[in-house]
């Protein structure tokens, strides 16, 4: 039987040592527990976990890292805060199994070390709490069968809708918005509702205050909570150094929670400081600046290090106080109740095959620029390179900046999805799928958006001052110093002319568009051809589904 801690080191010098239950000599249920089901309350483990009789299984494997290439910052914040999850369980006397990436028996895959357990521990049955992700869920149906044991998924009670919910609420919807299923949320959590039972404001969203440019001093936005790494988090940046130097991404700046305590510092520092002006500057871009008042906790959200209920209830004190304005505060509570449980609705309510379509048919492959940050365009330089150090961009960086340029250079959906699945700490693909394939590509056909989020140049500049200085004029399309964005814009429409034909919110743009002369639209075609090329995009295999 393998040891219940890995074998020696030298990456053990901080953990492993605290890791103390002995496994029980028979295991009735073994607990598979992946790398973002940290729940520190330990809700499922304290209704159905037996103490006596039980153990957990996590393992660090190299496939995790590598399905799709996974920046090292993500590697370290998973394996890190595993790491500190581990000896929570351990320190409450739950027994765990906990497989090191340098473990010399380790198979390097999820499947491998569940089959590895099973053959040493010889459990019962074994249970999980929904994986995540599809691909994980296919392989955890499939142990009931090769591993000839029963199996039960328990719901993660860490969000606020089940996949069930969610579907009773979108079946026989003809589509599926967003602000209608926030307000079903609102009404039935209570939040922000009115003693007349109406919004608390008289309105339920007030983005037409908010989403403003960023006009203000660089100097004063708020700096960032800082995370010192203790010794687990500095032993398993240096073994990721050393076994996964070859993955994508910048290390010398980690900077995310990995603990349970470090979660609630960002949570404290984000009500104190920037979440009063989250509403007016949500949409806004600023050189060398990469947080501005966003709240930066989707990764321990995702992580479950933080429950979203106490990250609402604590904004919505805050509006009670007088700490922070309505606008910001509904704004806020709107992503997480809303956008956050909806993108994981569609998720499950579209199924496995999801993330192969392909409905605007796109077919050229990713600009190399994704990987290195280097490029002519300001606003891609400073997002990719943000995420390049950071493994972070905000919203609006993913879906008008780089998501954006992706869709209107005509990248084959799964090409950037991959990307933003590997490149971004808080990637889980039920959060990251919807958002990439959906939201920002539309090439679900428009499930999460009824129409494209293509802007061209133009916007960019509006929003904050990524255009100063760039060498490319916003609002030029053809020529030298035309911007690429308005480029492509106008020859993303000319693509899609066809498709977009009968939706009516892109009347206007087309207008704009026939209103062009035959020979403008010809030399924007040509010029967006000659973009692709310089950046050496090729077209690729066949899409795969229309
Ligand atoms: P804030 O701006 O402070 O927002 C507060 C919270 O609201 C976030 O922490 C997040 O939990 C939630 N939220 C807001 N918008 C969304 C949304 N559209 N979907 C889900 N949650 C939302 N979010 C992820 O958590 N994981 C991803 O892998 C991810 N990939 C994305 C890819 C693209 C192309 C786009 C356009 C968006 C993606 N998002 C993803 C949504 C959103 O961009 C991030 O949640 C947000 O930028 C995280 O930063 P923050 O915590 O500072 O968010
Ligand atoms: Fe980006 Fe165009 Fe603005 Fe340059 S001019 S920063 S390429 S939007």
């Amino acid at each position: 039987m393998s040891a219940v801690v890995p074998r020696v080191s030298k990456h053990r010098a901080a953990f492993g040592r605290r890791l103390n239950p002995p496994l029980p000599q028979t295991v009735r249920t073994l607990w598979v527990v992946f790398g973002d089901q940290l729940d520190p309350r330990f809700s499922v483990f304290r209704k159905h976990f037996d103490k006596a009789h039980d153990a957990v299984l996590m393992a660090e494997v190299d496939e995790e890292s590598r399905h799709v290439a996974s920046h090292v910052q993500r590697t370290t914040l998973f394996l890190s805060a595993m790491r500190h999850y581990a000896e929570s369980l351990s320190a409450r006397d739950v027994r765990v199994r906990y497989v090191t990436l340098d473990n010399a028996d380790n198979t390097q895959s999820l499947d491998g070390e569940v089959r590895r357990a099973v053959g040493e521990l010889r459990p019962e049955r074994l249970a999980v709490i929904r994986p995540g992700e599809w691909r994980i869920v296919t392989m955890v149906e499939a142990w009931r069968e090769s591993l000839q044991l029963p199996l039960t998924m328990h719901e993660d009670p860490h969000f606020l809708t089940t996949p069930a919910e969610f579907g009773e609420w979108a079946t026989g919807r003809r589509t599926m918005v967003m602000e209608h299923f926030y307000r079903v949320m609102r009404r039935r959590l209570e939040i922000l509702i009115a003693p007349d039972g109406g919004p608390e404001g008289g309105r339920w969203n007030f983005d037409a205050d908010n989403r403003k440019g960023y006009k203000g001093d660089r100097d004063t936005l708020p700096p960032r909570v800082r995370h010192e790494p203790d010794d687990i988090t500095r032993d398993v940046m240096a073994m990721v150094r050393e076994r996964l130097g070859d993955l994508p991404g910048r290390l010398d700046d980690f900077n995310w929670p990995v603990t349970r305590e470090q979660a609630l510092a960002e949570l404290r520092d984000f009500i104190t400081h920037r979440l009063a002006h989250f509403g007016d500057y949500q949409d806004a871009m600023v050189v060398g600046r990469p947080w501005m008042y966003h709240s930066l906790l989707s990764a321990p959200m995702n992580l479950k290090l933080l429950d979203p209920r106490e990250i609402v209830t604590l904004a919505v004190e805050a509006y009670r106080r007088g700490v922070a304005p309505l606008n910001a505060v509904e704004g806020f509570v709107r992503q997480i109740i809303g956008w956050r449980e909806f993108i994981r609705g569609v998720y499950w309510h579209e199924g496995a095959g999801y993330g192969a379509r392909n409905a605007l048919g796109q077919t050229h492959s990713l600009p190399s620029m994704y990987w290195t940050g280097t490029s002519e365009m300001q606003c891609m330089r400073e997002s990719l390179g943000e995420v390049l150090s950071n493994g972070f961009g905000h919203h609006i960086q993913r879906l008008m900046v780089t998501g954006n340029f992706a869709m209107m250079a005509g990248v084959h959906p799964r090409e950037i999805s991959d990307w933003y699945l590997g490149m971004y700490v808080d990637a889980i693909d039920w959060a990251s799928l919807p958002n990439t394939l959906g939201m920002s590509q539309h090439a679900d056909g428009g499930v999460v958006g009824t129409k494209p989020y293509a802007a061209s140049g133009r916007y960019i500049d509006r929003q904050g001052d990524y255009c100063t200085g760039c060498r490319f004029s916003p609002g030029v399309r053809l020529g030298d110093d035309a911007c690429p964005f308005t480029t492509f814009y106008w020859d993303f429409l000319l693509r899609h002319r066809a498709t977009f034909a009968r939706n009516h919110r892109m009347a206007m743009p087309l207008k704009n568009l026939d209103a062009m002369s035959d020979q403008e639209r010809t030399a924007i075609a040509a010029r967006a051809n000659a973009v692709r090329d310089s950046l050496g995009m090729r077209p690729m295999a066949a899409p795969t589904s229309p």
